[in-house]
């Protein structure tokens, strides 16, 4: 076996159907008396409803988290966390929500409770993200890893079936590009193998009926372990690429991690069999990249660039952006080749292995 290096990420998960009911006894846990509840202004009765369930421990509600955590927002946030002298952060939502709280707790190290009810991972990970001018730049900081996180699968049973498909390949990506990172080790390949397992299982049923808690259970715990690989692995060209696409031309962040994916994957698969062989076994497929596309097609996931707001001219600046500053990957990475990959993908093509 090969040396590595595997750095557990501290924190205290509570997961389980009705887990919610733990809240009061996780905040005085963490020793809060002044808990701030976070939320999109869509999620203001969850935030509601756990301010009630924390009764005298809550200082109120802060519903106006919106995707990729603004610095104007984050700045009118932490001014009010410091007025009502809040203690801890529970955030109650996907990972917008969650991306607030960590703003927060960059600057005052406030600890986090996070609540998640999308698959995003992001409550698993040290990294955060501020967008400044139009710019997201992100960073890592042991600061703003959640202290706890309580999952339970019923709050996900109304996540919108399009929004819950979604973020299920933006787990499944998370867990994908880890089996393949630069800083790969054995217990994230085995947290990855498991939760795209979980995922690639449950995330059919949810399609079939979006209310069964069996499999929303499935989705939640596989999103877990996927957040927590994405959260210690180095990330490759497949975040890289998402990252200048969503971060450019604002485009929706778990479509277009869903729409690049297999892509990316096809574009990776001679270079690190041993990650392809252990996607197909958590797949129970013969091949990772157009099994993961023919997925996509089966659950009604976006397929291609053009459909959720690229355009086709912008193709050759994303590229070069991406050779800009490039991240490691198992393949070296040439502007013809990414170039081609993002056609395939703009155009919602079978990916082309090889
Ligand atoms: P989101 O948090 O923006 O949620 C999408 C919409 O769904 C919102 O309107 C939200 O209120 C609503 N919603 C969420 N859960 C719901 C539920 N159960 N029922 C009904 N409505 C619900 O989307 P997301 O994909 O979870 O998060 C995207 C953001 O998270 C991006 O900014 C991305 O960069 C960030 N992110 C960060 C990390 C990290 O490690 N830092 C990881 C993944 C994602």
């Amino acid at each position: 076996m090969e040396s590595f290096i595997y750095e557990a990420s501290p924190g205290r998960v509570v997961f389980g159907v009705g887990a919610l009911d733990h809240l009061p006894r996780e905040i005085e846990q963490l020793g809060a008396r002044r808990a701030l509840v976070l939320s999109t202004p869509q999620q203001v009765e969850l935030a509601a409803n756990l301010s009630v369930r924390l009764g005298h421990r809550s200082v109120g509600v802060y519903p106006h988290a919106v995707m990729h955590v603004p610095v104007e927002v984050a700045q009118e946030a932490i001014k009010e966390t410091g007025r009502l002298g809040a203690d801890c952060l529970v955030a109650a939502g996907g990972g917008s929500t969650i991306g607030l709280a960590k703003a927060i707790a960059l600057q005052s190290a406030l600890p986090i409770l996070a609540v998640p009810t999308t698959y995003a991972g992001s409550e698993m990970t040290p990294i955060y993200g501020l967008t400044e001018a139009g710019l997201k730049r992100t960073g890592k900081d042991r600061r703003v890893l959640p202290k706890t996180v309580i999952y339970d699968p019923c709050l996900t049973l109304d996540l919108p079936l399009t929004i819950s498909i979604a973020s299920g390949f933006n787990a499944l990506a998370h867990a994908a590009e880890a089996l393949y990172a630069e800083n790969a080790n054995p217990i994230a390949n085995l947290m990855a193998e498991e939760g795209i397992r979980a995922l690639a299982h449950g995330l059919p049923i949810v399609k079939a009926n979006p209310r069964d808690v069996g499999s929303r259970s499935a989705c939640l715990y596989g999103a877990w372990l996927c957040g927590a690989v994405l959260g210690m692995s180095n990330m490759a060209l497949h975040h890289k690429l998402c990252h200048v696409l969503g971060g450019t031309w604002n485009l929706p962040h778990a479509e277009t991690h869903t729409v690049i994916l297999p892509h990316v994957l096809a574009y990776n698969a001679t270079a690190a069999p041993d990650a392809m062989r252990r996607l197909e076994r958590a797949m129970n497929v013969p091949n990772a990249a157009t099994a993961i596309f023919s997925l996509m097609q089966k659950l009604g996931a976006p397929t291609s660039l053009e459909e959720i707001g690229m355009k086709r001219a912008n193709l050759p600046r994303a590229a070069s952006l991406v050779m800009e500053l490039p991240y490691y990957n198992p393949r070296p990475v040439t502007y013809d080749d990414l170039l081609a990959l993002l056609d395939y993908a703009f155009a919602g093509r079978c990916p082309h292995v090889g």
